[in-house]
């Protein structure tokens, strides 16, 4: 596995690679929910490149840019482990220099839930994704349905800007428990970290009332509320049930599905979770 940091270093060994190249980028920290990214790459491509980059342009001032966890050493060892051919690690200065002035902004779907709650986030991710892929130039790039609206903003840009790049959405990796695995998972103290499953437990339970025919948005949204509040540890941010593709908030969900998604405060960390509803081909509801 090589590694390396600078751009003229990327582009090099970019360009010694031979076959279809896989892309997954990571802020690090990274757990088993990173390395199903990887997995699938290897699995879809020739080569395997895996960038790991904290983007600041991605959290505003209030947020943990700075408290966000790194472990370099280890990550480099699970990619390892897993078969990545490259890893690359760009630094801020690279990424942003002094005379940064050119950004990348996806609009429509950007404007509810998460870009609702996180001014400015994704005009941070969709410009450092544009520039990851600029350098990277994939055929393949993956990325988790843990983080559904980044998703959709990703294969938005990937569209408007002709990028030859074919977006695959990955499942999310959940602890034995339900929790879905994410880096901020480590801020969680103990009490915090035992009621954190709740969050999948009430996706479930709205998911079973979807499968035994309960179409009423409202009613689905009040189902995970009730139960993610009577968790006095919880704080909901917001819970939302949308068309899965155009991120509009529902009254009544159709044949296309719905995403039920939400963000949730365990004191100051932040979490989120999501389920698709989406009627199975087998079920025969007549
Ligand atoms: P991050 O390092 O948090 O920016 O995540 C890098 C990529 O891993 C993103 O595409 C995430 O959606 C994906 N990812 C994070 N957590 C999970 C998970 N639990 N399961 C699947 N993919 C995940």
């Amino acid at each position: 596995m090589k590694i390396v940091s600078t751009l003229p270093e990327l582009w090099q060994t970019r360009q010694e690679l031979s076959g279809s190249v896989g892309f997954v980028p990571t802020m690090g920290f990274l757990h088993d929910g990173h390395i199903s990214l990887v997995r699938a790459a290897k699995s879809m491509c020739d080569n395997t490149i895996v960038s790991i980059f904290v983007n600041p342009t991605q959290f505003s001032p209030n947020e943990d840019l700075d408290a966000y966890p790194r472990d370099l050493p280890r990550d480099f060892a699970m990619l390892e482990e897993a078969g990545v051919d490259l890893v690359w690690t760009p630094t801020p200065e690279i990424m942003y220099p002094d005379d940064f002035q050119t950004w990348v902004e996806v609009i429509e779907v950007t404007k509810p839930l998460e870009g609702n709650m996180r001014p400015n986030h994704f005009r941070g991710v969709t410009t450092v994704v544009a520039k990851l892929f600029n350098a990277v130039w994939p055929q393949k790039a993956f990325f988790g349905q843990k983080d559904a609206q980044q998703a959709i903003v990703i294969q938005q840009m990937t569209r408007d800007l002709n990028y030859p790049i074919e977006i695959v959405i990955c499942p999310i990796r959940r602890e034995d428990d339900g929790l879905a695995m994410s880096s901020r998972n480590t801020y969680l103290d103990e009490h915090q970290r035992r009621a954190a499953p709740i969050l999948f437990h009430a996706l479930s339970v709205a998911k079973e009332a979807f499968e035994k025919g309960e179409r009423n948005a409202k009613e689905l949204r009040q189902i995970v509320t009730h139960i993610v509040t009577s968790e006095p540890l919880t704080q909901l941010q917001y819970i939302s049930c949308t068309h899965p593709k155009t991120l509009a908030e529902l009254d009544t969900i159709g044949p296309e599905g719905a995403l039920l998604s939400m963000a949730v405060y365990f004191g100051t960390t932040r979490l989120i979770d999501n389920i698709i509803l989406k009627e199975s081909i087998t079920s025969s509801k007549q």
